[in-house]
């Protein structure tokens, strides 16, 4: 019963429109569910496991709360504002790209190996 309940989760997920552009990619889905459920019991849901997961999944999504995203849902608030480090446009891409936290994710990838 858990199985057809995940299945149909599963493809309740890879259907939603969002997730156009990952159906024409060859992901391997178990790998990444197996990840994104890796801090979670298979029994209880904390909201520290659910939050975990979220993140990853926005990770996943390429829908980190960026300075661009926030403008595409409140254009009022946020028309003018940029990466805060270099006042550029702050994309997906550039939270990654940035010349200012280039230095900061390299040396968190140093002290996390
Ligand atoms: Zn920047």
């Amino acid at each position: 019963m858990k199985s057809l309940t995940s299945i149909d989760g599963f493809f309740e997920f890879f259907n939603l429109r969002r997730n156009a552009k990952y159906r024409q990619l060859n992901i391997d889905w178990i790998s990444t569910f197996k990840y994104i459920n890796a801090d979670s019991s298979t029994t209880t849901t904390s909201f520290k496991a659910l939050n975990i997961k979220s993140k990853k999944v926005k990770l996943l999504i390429e829908e980190l709360l960026t300075m661009e995203y926030l403008q595409h849902c409140k254009p009022s608030l946020y028309q003018f504002w940029t990466c805060l480090s270099c006042d550029e446009i702050e994309t997906f891409h550039h939270l990654w790209s940035c010349t200012h936290i280039i230095p900061k994710l390299t040396e968190i990838m140093e002290f996390s190996q």
